[in-house]
């Protein structure tokens, strides 16, 4: 049996089964049209070999229907082009911001909401969301998904941001409307970007997903500092704010049912007879760690013998030995002469330290490909870095 490729088939759209195909396609082409759902579809995909040729097999994904949604333009937010596997996660947020007593929750939840909407639209401190989300259920989406919006910092690249209208610390907050909304939200957007559809652990202050960037000052009771921003959250799937930074944000807040709405998203997903992608093994998070090395600048002075201290921050998982590092062609390229790396006694089980003895180098601005590090048999390269040399 064959089918060409995007057959229609009006039975199965009017079962209500849109595919990952068409995805694309229906979101940017509704996102400026009121909040009427296109008529779901289901697209027959002939299947590929590796080889690219076509085979009798054809596949069929169907999955979580996008739900009805307005839009409007943010004003805040970065053009980019994130595929499958740059967006790694979702990030629930509760607006916050001023609540005013003279209204009830209610009231001031639809204030918070069109507030919000409008605010985005502009404003001078250069936030935005993806998505804004209304005590009813509204959604209204402001930024495509494969841009960027300002809603997390650091971790803006790697999300898309889910703004409900409120204020974590109400119980109230999590109206049965919102949470359904939220729910075929958040499953529509895990099949279409392969997003893990389960709730992380830890915050960029703890692990497992946590990024070391700098042992963080400890309070009195040896909890970090708030004032401490440095470390970064890795986690991947449907994050919450705090975890992000857990410096200065609690949002979604003590209420928000964690649990039961990541079962919830799975569940729906499972209804459309898939299976939701699960957290990623650790090895992976390491493998991230390890991309993103850092070379500790010293002062490099010209013909003058130096030591290049390359850190690389670990969870304590990983245990990284010399000969698992590579140097490559930079000293060939910049006529700078690299020694082998030695382990410093500095180093801890979450960050190793080496050494690496250069032993010539001439003037000028150079960059060099710090290292290859060999993981579980896979190779990661570290970022290159860019120094002066004196
Ligand atoms: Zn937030």
């Amino acid at each position: 049996m064959s089918f060409n490729h995007s057959v229609i088939l009006p039975a199965l759209a009017a079962a209500g089964i849109l595919a990952t195909g068409c995805a694309h396609h229906h979101a940017s082409s509704s996102h400026h049209a009121a909040a009427v759902q296109e008529p779901p579809k289901v697209v027959l995909n002939n299947y590929y070999n590796e080889g690219g040729n076509e085979t009798d097999h054809w596949t069929w994904n169907p999955s979580p229907p996008s739900p009805a949604m307005s839009w409007v333009d943010a004003g805040p937010y970065r053009k980019a082009q994130r595929k499958k596997g740059d967006i790694v996660a979702i990030v629930i947020h509760t607006t916050e911001g001023n609540y005013r007593d003279n209204l009830t929750f209610k009231e001031n939840q639809r204030v918070a909401y069109k507030g919000n909407v409008n605010y985005f639209k502009g404003n001078d401190r250069e936030v935005s969301a993806h998505f804004v989300m209304g005590p009813k259920g509204e959604i209204c989406q402001m930024v495509n998904e494969t841009d960027i919006a300002h809603t997390q910092t650091y971790y803006n690249g790697r999300g898309i941001g889910i703004e409900c209208a409120g204020w974590g610390r109400f119980e109230e907050q999590w109206t049965p409307e919102m949470m359904d909304s939220l729910v075929n939200l958040c499953a529509y957007l895990c099949v279409k970007w392969d997003i893990p559809a389960y709730h992380p652990d830890g915050t960029a202050y703890e692990g497992p997903y946590s990024l070391e960037i700098q042992a963080p000052p400890l309070d009195d009771e040896g909890k970090p500092k708030r004032s401490d921003r440095t470390n970064r959250f890795l986690g991947r799937g449907l994050v919450g704010h705090y975890q992000v930074q857990p410096w200065n944000k609690t949002d979604p807040g003590p209420h928000f049912p964690w649990k039961e709405f990541s079962e919830r998203v799975r569940e729906r997903i499972r209804d459309y007879g898939l299976d939701p992608i699960a957290l990623p093994p650790l090895e992976d998070v390491a493998k991230e760690i390890l991309s993103v090395a850092r070379i500790k600048e010293d002062a490099i002075k010209a013909d003058q013998p130096f030591t290049y201290e390359l850190t690389i921050f670990g969870n304590g998982a990983n245990e990284i030995t010399p000969d698992q590092i590579v140097f490559p062609d930079f000293a060939k390229i910049k006529g700078l002469t690299a020694g082998a790396p030695t382990k410093s006694p500095e180093s801890t089980a979450n960050r190793a330290i080496f050494e690496v003895p250069l032993t010539s180098s001439e003037a000028g601005d150079f960059s060099l490909h710090a290292a290859r590090i060999n993981f579980k048999d896979k190779w990661s390269d570290s970022p290159t870095v860019s120094a002066k040399v004196e």
